[in-house]
């Protein structure tokens, strides 16, 4: 499988190019040549499948010209050793894809584990490192953490926004050591952006690292992504009818790998683009044209996006035919008061508890099916609800319990080296560990 560039499809590149480099040199989005077509029996043979079993059979249609197929198997495996199973609220109605079953609690975990399954191939065989920089504003730090950590060949250095991380996150991303830096950068998750984007644009760095990115503008953290869609219908198609997807989205790299799985033969109805008050998205859904805006800070602050960097995939993957991808996804945006209502509504009603984030997706869902109600819907819960502990028992009033194995990080003390946003800065503090 080769890659090309959205900004020069005639550009082509290396699965191993397109994973350690990340970005084209073009400053467009590598996306795969082809989408092989899975077809409908193979959508319909998967019921029983695992996670694992999906995502290798999907991998392989993809990947088998680039990595042995019993080699290719193993990655797969080793990246999910957990499950993404489906929650029936309603039957045949409302149910709950839960991804946060990994280690850092969030659904990028899959994106993350796969990515750095796949790098550390590449890198043991080429006898090659990598080091990682990653911007977060909280979950993908935890996940690019959890997910590399003691991967041979790969360096990480995670920027975050001092105090304005939950201490579980933060914890996530100060505790774990080996390969994995944490600076913690006196200013916003912006400024740890910029500082990141500038130095994968300074020479001498380039020179002295070969420096890659774990954001979801890397392809390979989306793809692993349309397998938990497939695992998802599995789980639903015996009820027989149509399936529709809601994903609560900031970056829609979730909502892409989607579109990816559709592209494959996935049989849905419909998908659900649900926003907080960043409503790019739904409103360019409305009117055909796109704005994009400065973020705003809202309770689903992993959503808080106002130029998404996936976009031009999900139009890509519909050959900028905006009547095309109007056919196949709604939008919806919510406030903050709509998604705590939504939170404490399905905590009576269903005595189940959502992050903010997924009850945004919820409320995606409802809203579609006040004009479809025959469809089997799933909406995609992207984070435990601990991740958000103090806000989520503020709206339900119970206690919101950690998982074991957090609860384990909580005790360990945080290691980050406090710097301000300067370039120059973080630069030397570079050099200095190389
Ligand atoms: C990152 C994140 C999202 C947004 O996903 P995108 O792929 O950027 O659209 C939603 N919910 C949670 C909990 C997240 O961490």
């Amino acid at each position: 499988m080769k890659f090309y560039s959205t900004n020069n499809p005639s550009v082509r590149v290396s699965m191993e190019e397109a994973l350690l480099r990340s970005l084209p040199a073009d400053r467009g989005l590598y996306m795969p040549e082809t989408i092989p077509f899975m077809g409908v029996d193979f959508f319909n043979s998967i019921s029983g499948g695992s996670l694992s079993d999906i995502g290798f059979q999907i991998s392989s249609a993809l990947f088998k010209d680039s990595i042995p197929s019993d080699k290719l198997e193993e990655l797969v495996h080793h990246a999910f050793p957990f499950d993404t199973p489906v929650v029936t609220l309603e039957d045949g109605k409302t149910h709950v894809l839960e991804l946060f079953h990994g280690p850092s609690l969030a659904f990028k975990d899959v994106g993350a584990r796969y990515m750095a399954a796949m790098m550390g191939y590449f890198l043991e065989k080429s006898n090659r490192e990598v080091h990682i920089l990653v911007a977060t504003s909280g979950d993908t730090g935890g996940a690019v953490a959890m997910g590399f950590l003691g991967v041979p060949g790969i360096k990480v250095t995670i920027l975050y926004p001092s105090g304005r991380v939950s201490e579980l996150q933060e914890k996530q991303l100060t505790t774990l050591g080996q390969n994995i830096t944490a600076i913690e950068v006196d200013g916003s998750f912006d400024d740890c952006q910029a500082l990141v984007k500038t130095a994968f644009t300074d020479s001498e760095l380039n020179q002295q690292f070969s420096l890659a990115s774990a954001n979801s503008i890397n392809i390979f953290r989306l793809i692993p992504q349309s397998f938990y869609y497939a695992r998802a219908y599995g789980q639903v198609k015996h009820l027989g009818k149509p399936v529709v997807f809601s994903t609560p989205s900031g970056n829609f790299g979730n909502l892409s790998a989607g579109a990816l799985a559709y592209k494959m033969g996935l049989p849905v109805q419909q998908f659900i683009a649900s926003t907080n008050r960043n409503y790019v998205v739904p409103k360019y859904l409305e009117t055909g044209i796109y704005e994009p805006k400065p973020s705003v800070e809202t309770i689903s602050n992993a959503m808080d996006v106002g130029a998404p960097s996936n976009f031009v995939r999900l139009t890509h993957l519909f050959d900028d035919n905006f009547e095309a991808l109007k056919q196949i996804l709604s939008g919806y945006y919510f406030d903050d008061e709509q998604t705590k209502q939504a939170m404490a509504a399905v905590y009576q009603q269903f005595d189940y508890v959502m992050c903010p984030h997924t009850a945004v997706g919820y409320l995606g869902l409802k809203n579609y099916q006040q004009s479809h109600p025959d469809v089997c819907g799933i909406s995609l819960a992207t984070a435990h609800p601990a991740k958000f502990k103090e806000l989520v028992e503020s709206v339900i009033h119970k206690p919101v319990e950690i998982p074991a194995e957090l609860e384990e990080l909580m005790n360990r003390p945080k290691h980050s080296f406090k710097m301000k946003a300067d370039f120059t800065e973080f630069k030397e503090f570079l050099l200095q560990t190389a």
